[in-house]
């Protein structure tokens, strides 16, 4: 098939690659930029399935990057329903699953990521579900449509009452928001956290308990190490049977242990990548105009001194610009904080820095917090690393301080002999900075 060629080609449709589309044209007007994605609507943001879209007080085309003319307008060529099949890196090329070949001058990788699928007998069951794309949330509103109408009694045995239970499997941020929306669904929900605590894998044990509380306050059945160790029932899954002989009913499953980096195009290519593509603080990966962004990369964070894959909206919506500018001829380093988010019932999450850098938290409670009586908390966690400075920072509810915070992080502020000061909150964050 005949060649195509073009100057900017995207790889991958989601934020990454619309984030990298906005950047290029913000600097280059004319250059020819084509997207490639596998699924068939053009890019959306991924928070809301989970939360406002899952619980349907999102339509739709609200979670579109872009209005629908927006590619036309920019003259951003969109290929969708398309994946990207192999990479030439030889030609500069890509071949799409129709045997197309794209030749381009500068590539972008922005594959993303796909759930780490749950390996336990009875995970091939029909109603084990997971959470990725706009389809996924789609299954999922139908499995709650039939749960409702003629699934399991919340109280066991009741002939009358609500129904329909669920078994979310994992407390990372994922699970416990699936468990949320599902429970403000009005499913019954049993969260099966794989550790001791929900969000164990970036939150200490406080933290962790405080929202495990709040989970169980809202009605969420929390169990802490709670691994399945299968999925049972008759042609679906209807219970999960755990290792200690316990057994939780449900009308479906969802499981939410984790992603995994999309990475079959770099089959054959010399790309280096570890769990994902590693690219330089200009998003550069180890071959000339081949750049990487979003969940599928791990850039160099100058800040931390190392490649960290961030498997977030904000660092998708960064890395994906950067590169774009980057690709368009600018020279920028990535220089961001990065932050995450996230939503549980009506509690935020916003978290910056690095959680693997942690050796020891300390936790600052705003005075009048309500910790532990049902109220949403309220509470900022202080990650520090072994030689004193700050590494991550987490607020649970406590808006109005997020500049403050993201700051204590950029700065990586030494509380060396100051920790007792840092916990109390009469003492100003500002001053930590001075
Ligand atoms: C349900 C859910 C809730 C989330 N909530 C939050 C949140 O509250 N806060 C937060 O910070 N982050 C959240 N995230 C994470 C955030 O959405 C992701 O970090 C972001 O979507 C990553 O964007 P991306 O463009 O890198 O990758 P993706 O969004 O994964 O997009 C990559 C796209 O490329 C496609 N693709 C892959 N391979 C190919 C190929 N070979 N050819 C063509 N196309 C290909 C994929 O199918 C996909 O459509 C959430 C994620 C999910 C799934």
């Amino acid at each position: 098939m005949n060649a195509h060629h073009v100057k900017y080609l995207l790889v991958g449709g989601g934020l990454a690659s619309s984030s990298a589309a906005q950047a290029i044209r913000g600097i280059d007007p004319d250059g020819e930029v084509l997207l490639v994605g596998q699924e068939i609507v053009r890019p959306y943001h991924r928070p809301p399935l989970s939360k406002e879209y899952l619980r349907r007080e999102k339509s739709r085309a609200e979670l579109f990057t872009h209005g629908g003319d927006w590619f036309e307008h920019n003259r951003v060529a969109l290929r969708t329903g398309r994946r990207a099949a192999r990479l030439d890196i030889a030609r500069s090329s890509v071949t799409l699953d129709n045997g197309e070949i794209i030749g381009y001058d500068q590539l972008l990788l922005a594959t993303g990521m796909s759930p780490r699928p749950l390996e336990v007998p009875g995970a091939d069951l029909p109603n084990l579900f997971y959470l990725r794309t706009i389809e996924d949330a789609h299954q999922l509103h139908k499995a709650v449509d039939k749960a409702h109408a003629e699934g399991r009694p919340h109280e066991a045995g009741a002939r009358t009452g609500p129904r329909g239970r669920a078994a979310v499997i994992g407390a990372g941020v994922l699970g416990v928001e699936l468990a949320a929306s599902l429970t403000q669904l009005g499913m019954s929900v049993d969260l099966l956290a794989g550790h001791a605590w929900p969000w164990d894998k970036f939150a200490g044990e406080n933290t962790g308990r405080v929202l495990a509380a709040f989970l169980e306050k809202r009605g969420v059945r929390v169990l802490a190490d709670a691994r399945p160790l299968r999925l049972e029932g008759d042609g679906r899954v209807q219970r999960v049977a755990m290792p200690d002989g316990k057994i939780i009913d449900c009308d479906f499953a969802v499981a939410a242990i984790g992603a995994v980096v999309h990475r079959e195009l770099l089959r054959g290519t010399p790309i280096a990548a570890e769990k994902a593509i590693l690219a330089d603080a200009y998003c550069r990966t180890n071959i000339p105009n081949v750049y990487a962004a979003g969940d599928c990369a791990a850039v160099f964070d100058p800040l931390f001194g190392k490649h960290r894959l961030l498997d977030h909206w904000d660092n998708a919506a960064v890395t994906g610009a950067l590169a774009g500018r980057n690709m368009a001829g600018v020279k920028e380093q990535y220089s961001a904080v990065n932050t995450f988010f996230s939503d549980v019932f009506e509690l935020t999450l916003n978290g910056w820095g690095e959680a693997r850098q942690v050796d020891r938290r300390l936790l600052r409670v705003p005075p009048g917090a309500a910790n532990g009586n049902g109220s949403p908390p309220d509470l900022i966690e202080i990650g520090i690393a072994p030689d004193g400075r700050i590494a991550q920072v987490l607020a649970l509810g406590h808006a109005g301080e997020d500049d403050l915070l993201r700051e204590l992080v950029a700065r990586r502020v030494n509380v060396n002999g100051r920790e007792e000061k840092l916990k109390d909150p009469s003492t100003p964050l500002g001053e930590l900075l001075a």
